[in-house]
């Protein structure tokens, strides 16, 4: 028997191991299988190239508990070790990456642990004694076993050993008791050993017999050896990729397609990304990949390695190049990294392409359901813009599809404005928007509907990468002045009546609260409505933004800005202006031109100070009385507007189609209708 020390420098390793590794423990099992995986491999690949001459025998790997003896332990049938295997890489080099490692990252231990293999010391974090019985594949080798009890000193002596391989034996110690449970174990293999590609084998099948479940004699297969990432696209069906998904995602719906990855230059890479059905609340649905290295389940945790936008897919992704046993924020930067990232997100843009392009009907009935997922890629991955802008589709109130390419060509011509930019009108609710929605279509425009959650970033997208092109909300403004082709908007009113009509709407307008609204003229056709109400594009779409962050925000708590437009051409306003201007005009005409002649006189005294260089004289006298005066004529012109329920009428119709009538307002609404019959 010999006794040595571990070659580590620091004493006291295993402590540290014990304590920055508190929250992982349950990797040790990742590891040591993974080892015991290896060292099968091993003995494969040697028997293949005619190294190794013996039988192979039955070639699997063991995870056994013994609850009596307090052990769980890890057997494979690989190329073993000798004593000198051991020395070499047990006792000596084991050590040297994790003492550089913990040295490194001493304070940022924990949220990188669960990616740096410990390998076979990870033992160490659940056992208080670890035991290796092993036997080498070499001719003539003798049976060796090592034992230490986690300080860092070993034994070491020969035994009689009759099957090749290695048994790794822990004694788990009493804080680590559940690692005895074989159904924990069961859950731990679930996780991580999943696919490895050899049989593992823990405890035994069941049956049902006598009213409960007893062991049967056969050894359960924890494992699919040959995971379907690993088979070739050719040889699968449908079929096999559903029901694959579904063991990956128990309970979820079928995926609308998916990817199978395979590349081998310049990294090796593998895997099945699935597209799930996303319409809302989609960031819930993150992190349903899954990163193996070689079959080994790594993580579930995968920013960085695929493109944002794409942890809304599920699926699994191999690759041995993904270097794991570093920090996040490495990960991030690293040039292979990116590359896998690059290359992940250009095969998921070149699959869509191709689904387009192959039949683009199914791809417009996919459409609703993946758009979300595109436009994320779009907003978030430049690359992914360029090619997804040839497949991306804007959809009309009518269901038809277009590309961006196609729907230029159809709205150019009637949709260009005076400034030669093509205005884009679009709704977001089409039941809601209806009447704008008809009115622009009356006027030969194309509405399309933008309704997503990501939509009113991708307006903004758009606006940037089509040239010369905004878009417009079709209840933004009224028909005419949506796409502005001329500049002349002559309402056809005199000053004064521009002033009083104003005035007279603006007395009628009912409080609504967070809402403001300005009053504007336009001489539109005869069979339009009256009044039309409109909300300002650029304020709207601040709110909307504003409303996806989180917390409250500058622009949120704004009120809504509408603005209402009084079609000087209908015959009712007409009627209502002339009557207005006759019946007012003789007692409005002196106030104002009395409130006239004060303006002038305090602009002029305003000017001539600022020209003589000397302070504004105290103006609030006439100040007030313009003040004094203003509300006088409001006065009088609401009276007016009492005794004139038509005009009250416009405005609340106005209101109506935009849901902005409620409550005693439109009660008011209904019985003066009634009325007014
Ligand atoms: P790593 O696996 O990262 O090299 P480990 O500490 O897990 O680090 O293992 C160190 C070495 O010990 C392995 O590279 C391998 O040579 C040897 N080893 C560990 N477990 C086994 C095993 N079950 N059979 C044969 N060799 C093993």
């Amino acid at each position: 028997m010999a006794t040595g020390k571990i070659g580590v420098t620091t004493e006291n390793i295993f402590p540290i191991i014990k304590k920055f590794l508190y929250s992982d423990h349950e990797i040790f099992l990742r590891e040591l299988v993974s080892n015991a995986i290896d060292a099968t491999q091993k003995l494969k690949t040697l028997s293949s190239f005619g190294e190794f001459k013996g039988e192979l025998g039955e070639m699997n790997v063991k995870v056994s508990v013994d609850k009596e003896a307090g052990t769980l332990t890890v057997s494979d049938h690989g190329i073993g070790m000798d004593a000198d295997d051991i020395n070499k890489y047990i006792n000596q080099i084991a050590f040297s990456g994790a003492e550089e490692f913990l040295a490194k990252y001493k304070d940022t231990a924990n949220s990188i642990i669960g990616h740096f293999g410990l390998g076979f010391y990870s033992a160490f974090m659940v056992s208080k004694k670890v035991v290796i019985r092993s036997l080498s594949y070499k001719q003539d080798a003798k049976g060796v076993e090592w034992s230490c009890d986690g300080s860092p000193e070993y034994e070491m002596k020969d035994i009689d050993k009759a099957e090749r391989g290695t048994d790794v034996i822990l004694y788990i110690d009493d804080d680590n008791k559940d690692f005895l449970e074989q159904a924990r174990i069961d859950t731990l293999l679930k996780k991580y050993c999943r696919f490895l590609p050899v049989p593992v084998i823990s405890g035994k099948e069941q049956e049902w017999k006598d009213g409960k479940y007893v062991d049967t004699d056969k050894d359960k297969v924890v494992n699919s050896s040959e995971p379907l990432w690993t088979k070739k696209p050719t040889d699968l069906t449908d079929a096999d990729y559903l029901k694959f998904y579904h063991e990956l995602m128990p309970g979820n719906e079928d995926p609308m397609f998916w990817i199978h990855l395979n590349v081998d230059y310049p990294f090796t890479l593998t895997g099945i990304l699935y597209f799930p059905k996303i319409r809302t609340n989609f960031d819930v649905q993150k992190n349903r990949i899954q990163l193996y290295c070689n079959q080994v389940y790594v993580t579930d945790q995968v920013e960085g390695v695929v493109p944002e936008f794409m942890t809304l897919m599920q699926g699994v992704i191999d690759s041995p190049d993904i270097p794991l046993n570093v920090s996040r924020s490495y990960l991030q930067a690293d040039r292979q990294v990116k590359r896998i990232s690059s290359y992940i997100s250009k095969k998921v843009a070149e699959k869509l392409d191709k689904m387009f392009k192959e039949d683009r009907k199914s791809f417009e009935e996919k459409w609703d359901d993946i758009k979300v997922f595109i436009e994320y890629g779009m907003l978030t991955d430049e690359k992914f813009y360029d090619a997804a802008k040839n497949f991306f589709l804007l959809k009309d109130v009518n269901d038809t599809y277009y590309t961006l390419e196609e729907y230029r060509r159809l709205v150019e011509a009637e949709q260009t404005d005076k400034d030669n930019t093509v205005i884009y009108l679009y709704a977001t609710d089409k039941t809601a928007q209806f009447t704008y929605i008809k009115a622009a279509e009356n006027k030969g425009y194309n509405v399309i509907i933008m309704d997503g959650q990501l939509d009113p970033h991708v307006v903004g997208l758009l606006e940037q990468k089509l040239e010369k092109t905004r878009f417009v909300r079709v209840d933004s403004d009224i028909p005419e002045r949506l796409i502005v082709k001329s500049d002349s908007n002559d309402a056809g009113l005199s000053p004064l009546q521009t002033d009083l009509m104003s005035t007279l709407i603006k007395s009628q307008i009912p409080e609504i609260e967070k809402s403001n609204f300005i009053v504007s003229f336009a001489a539109l056709s005869e069979t339009d409505a009256p009044a039309t109400v409109t909300q300002n594009e650029f304020m709207r779409r601040m709110k909307e933004m504003a409303a996806m962050q989180p917390g409250a925000n500058f622009y949120g708590d704004l009120p809504d800005s509408y603005e209402i437009v009084i079609n000087t051409k209908q015959p009712v306003v007409k009627n209502i202006v002339s009557l207005a201007t006759s019946s007012l005009e003789n007692e409005i005409a002196p106030i104002r031109s009395e409130i006239e002649t004060l303006n002038n006189e305090i602009s002029e005294s305003r000017k001539s100070a600022a020209d003589n260089k000397e302070t504004t004289p105290d103006l609030s006298d006439k100040e007030n009385k313009v003040a004094d005066l203003r509300k006088k004529e409001e006065d009088i012109i609401r009276k007016y507007a009492e005794g004139q329920p038509k005009v009250r009428q416009i405005i609340d119709l106005a209101l109506l189609q935009n849901q902005l009538l409620k409550g005693e307002s439109l009660n008011a609404f209904i019985k003066r209708s009634v009325e007014l019959l």
